[in-house]
């Protein structure tokens, strides 16, 4: 089987991720990842034995290291079948020119404006829009969190409205430079937060409204549901409906994202990371037709599996989700926690 040519634009927080997983897969080959900096990360791509790319200017900065580099970023998109670009908020547009010159396919992150790519992507729920097409954003963490319930619960129930509070991780645990160290912020102060516009780019004709803050940790995200539906819904219903769906955890025993962290370094996850859903089984309430839940979601790693089924979709490796969705979730370990 040929394999398809990846490029990872941005060697950061999801870049890395991104890297990895696509090094896993049997129908993909990882041409390399871009690096503006010589850091510590630079050594791990090394060490995986990752080919870098920079921009020229920055060749010398990584030469008195001694990092090799092995072209220019400009390279590095050339010898790409897609790219995926894992550069910080509001830095990959300024690629866009640059991508199209080499007429290289190319997904971007939630960070980017919405407009960027005519369509946004999330695995369960859109995988078949995006088949062929040259230009994806996957969108941010907080948003495929909240499309992976209200999908499912979409298909077999009719939702009147949709709310979710969405209490947001301050900054990443590798960011020595944001907060917040002692606030809640409204993020932003307006309701809705973007989320929501983001979810119905996805679920289309959703009516649904988020409102977002950002705590001081740097673990999880956490979210509260209420989910309004239009008949008589039973919780064993709900709970069978989301235990089959993938990428979805029911956690037991548990109260907090400390604990699930710690759970996650305890199995041995690389990185800790866990990139399902975790819904807290005991917070799952049926009232008055409306379905009440909290989850929490792990924001450094839930778009990984996404991305690489948006790679295959937009590159017509399989047409079927579940089976893109299964290869992807395989390609690891077992991963359901
Ligand atoms: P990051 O800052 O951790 O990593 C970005 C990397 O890109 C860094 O290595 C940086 O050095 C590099 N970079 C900076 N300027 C560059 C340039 N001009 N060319 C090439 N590389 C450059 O950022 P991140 O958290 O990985 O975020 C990347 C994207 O993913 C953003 O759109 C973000 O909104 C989105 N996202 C982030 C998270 C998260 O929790 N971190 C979750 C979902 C989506």
């Amino acid at each position: 089987m040929k394999k398809i040519n990846v490029g990872i634009n941005g060697y950061g927080t999801i870049g890395k991720r991104v890297a990895d997983l696509v090094s896993y897969q049997d129908d993909m080959n990882l041409v390399g990842v871009s690096k503006i900096n010589p850091n510590l990360e630079s050594n791990i791509a090394i060490k995986r034995g990752y080919n870098i790319y920079t921009d020229n200017k920055y060749k010398n900065k990584f030469k008195l290291y001694d990092i090799d580099i092995h072209g220019d970023i400009e390279d590095l998109i050339s010898n790409s079948d897609i790219i995926v670009d894992c550069t910080p908020k509001n830095i990959g547009k300024e690629y866009k020119n640059i991508y199209e010159k080499y007429d290289v396919k190319v997904i971007w992150q939630g960070g980017e404006n919405p407009n960027i790519a005519s369509k946004s992507f999330n695995s369960i729920s859109n995988y078949e829009e995006l088949y062929g097409e040259q230009y994806a954003r996957v969108v941010s963490c907080n948003t495929t969190g909240i499309c992976r319930i209200l999908y499912p619960i979409s298909l077999k129930f009719n939702i009147k409205k949709v709310f979710v509070s969405i209490i947001r991780r301050g900054t990443d645990p590798r960011d020595i430079k944001s907060g917040p160290l002692n606030s809640i912020v409204l993020d932003p102060v307006s309701i809705p937060s973007h989320h929501a516009l983001d979810v119905q780019k996805i679920i289309p004709n959703i009516n649904i409204v988020t409102a977002s803050l950002k705590v001081p940790t740097t673990l999880m995200h956490m979210h509260i549901f209420n989910i309004d539906i239009d008949e008589n819904i039973n919780i064993d219903d709900i709970i069978s409906l989301l235990s089959k769906q993938p990428r979805i955890n029911l956690i037991k025993n548990c109260t907090s994202t400390s604990e699930l962290i710690e759970y996650s370094r305890d199995l041995l996850l690389p990185r800790n990371d866990i990139w399902e859903n975790n819904i807290f089984l005991d917070s799952i309430t049926i009232t008055d037709k409306n379905i009440y839940l909290y989850q929490s979601i792990h924001q450094e790693s839930i778009v990984i599996p996404e991305n690489i089924d948006c790679i295959r979709s937009m590159m017509k490796l399989e047409k079927n989700k579940y089976d893109s969705i299964n290869k992807t979730d395989n390609s690891i370990c077992n991963r359901k926690i």
